[in-house]
């Protein structure tokens, strides 16, 4: 490959180039929808949430519109409104909190863990209140949060956890999916994610059937049976399109999940091998928290997979300490390596938020992890040799810092 050609964060043809097949099999899915005159819910929807159900080892699936409906929904399901808290961490991604917000009630800002960047059980404890009606851990970049404590947690208050599993489906918490342990869990099928429709989808699972009647009917304006209104629902339908092409791609969903592992394990290794980097110790569990923090001093910090929990890299997020992530990016994107940052502002910190700020609040690890967290390209169809050429202009960067 020439030395200088474009690395971009994403490139969702490849996998139509590299994969006739697949290219072949969605083209079918397509004419056959086109052909069925079906376009919304239908039997190729209730084909595709068998699949998933089957898939996560839950008893139901409820296609949905997109991920934040997914969210929006089973917030609706449980009720929550005016006057109801959420625990909601600092560090996500922004339709995990405003699907909260969006029904009135108040999202209540928990810190992260510094070692796997998901909700913090220690600091989720603290923020329990009276008015505490349902937890959302986030799987953030396709690592589960650690859900032993904070189930401990929700079931000592009698507190739904909902699962937000929009990056991580496909990833495990104990031999569970995730997605599958809480009262309900959410997924998206953004292009992006680690099963990426060709638009826009979701879904929620759940193993309580009387929250499955429910959502159904959310999702058709809250209506059972038709023109026959006695829940306020929206519309929150999945197109059958999305289910087709979805079907085709889930029986590859492993093969993808095990590309994305292989090039965080190259990544690991290579830029291991410079001597560069510490990650801090996740701190989630009461063992873990007695354990000593590795050293600041390294310029870089690793994501690493935490006992328990397989990591399937929706997302490969490095730290770059000592103030240098922004000049880092910038010297790596004139060298044509596009990288991201998720997420440049904690939410607690966004405008639209600012009802809910408690400026007494610690979220100090929101806060690091905002300014120093770079993303580097992962996905299933990335070339080794551009791993090594990100992983050697990365710690020839580090070396020497941009001025
Ligand atoms: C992508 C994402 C969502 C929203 O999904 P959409 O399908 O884009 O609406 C929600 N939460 C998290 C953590 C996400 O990454």
């Amino acid at each position: 490959m020439p030395l200088n050609d474009p690395i971009s964060l994403l490139d969702l043809t490849r996998s139509l180039e590299q994969t006739p097949a697949l290219r072949r099999q969605l083209s079918e899915a397509f004419l056959s929808v086109l052909d069925s005159g079906q376009y919304i819910l239908g039997p190729t929807v209730d084909t595709f949430e068998k699949h998933m159900a089957d898939r996560l080892g839950c008893e139901h699936a409820i296609g949905v519109s997109s991920g934040s409906d997914a969210l929006l929904i089973a917030l609706m399901a449980l009720g929550i409104g005016p006057g109801d808290e959420v625990l909601c961490p600092s560090y996500t991604f922004f339709a995990t909190a405003g699907s909260v917000a969006r029904l009135g009630a108040k999202p209540v800002w928990v810190d992260i863990c510094p070692g796997c960047f998901c909700m913090s059980p220690g600091h989720a404890k603290k923020q329990l209140t009276d008015r505490t009606r349902a937890i959302i851990p986030v799987h953030l970049f396709g690592q589960t949060a650690a859900m032993q404590p904070l189930e401990a947690l929700a079931a000592a208050h009698h507190i739904p956890i909902l699962e937000d599993a929009a990056q991580a489906m496909g990833a495990t918490y104990a031999g569970r999916s995730a997605g599958s342990m809480g009262r309900m869990g959410c997924f998206s099928f953004f292009p992006t994610k680690n099963l990426g429709g060709l638009g826009d989808a979701g879904l929620v699972s759940t193993n309580d059937a009387a929250l499955a009647t429910r959502l159904r009917m959310l999702r058709a304006h809250g209506s059972s049976p038709k023109y026959h209104h006695h829940i306020l629902g929206g519309n929150f339908r999945i197109d059958a399109l999305q289910a087709a092409l979805l079907s085709v791609k889930l029986p590859h969903l492993q093969t993808m999940l095990q590309a994305r592992q292989q090039h965080a394990a190259l990544y690991h290794s290579l830029l291991m091998q410079s001597g560069l980097t510490a990650a801090d110790a996740c701190l989630c569990t009461e063992d873990a928290a007695q354990a000593s923090h590795t050293s600041p001093l390294a310029p870089l910090a690793l994501p690493t997979s935490q006992p328990n929990r397989t990591h399937t890299f929706n997302q490969y997020v490095i730290r770059i300490r000592h103030g240098q992530r922004d000049k880092i990016r910038q010297a790596l994107a004139a060298k044509q390596i596009a990288t991201e940052i998720y997420y440049p502002i904690p939410l607690h910190e966004q405008p639209c938020f600012a009802a809910y700020r408690d400026p007494s609040q610690d979220l100090a690890h929101s806060h690091t992890l905002a300014a120093q967290s770079l993303a580097l390209p992962i996905y299933p169809e990335l070339r080794a040799e551009e791993i090594e050429r990100i992983a050697t202009t990365l710690i020839a960067l580090c070396h020497n810092p941009p001025a």
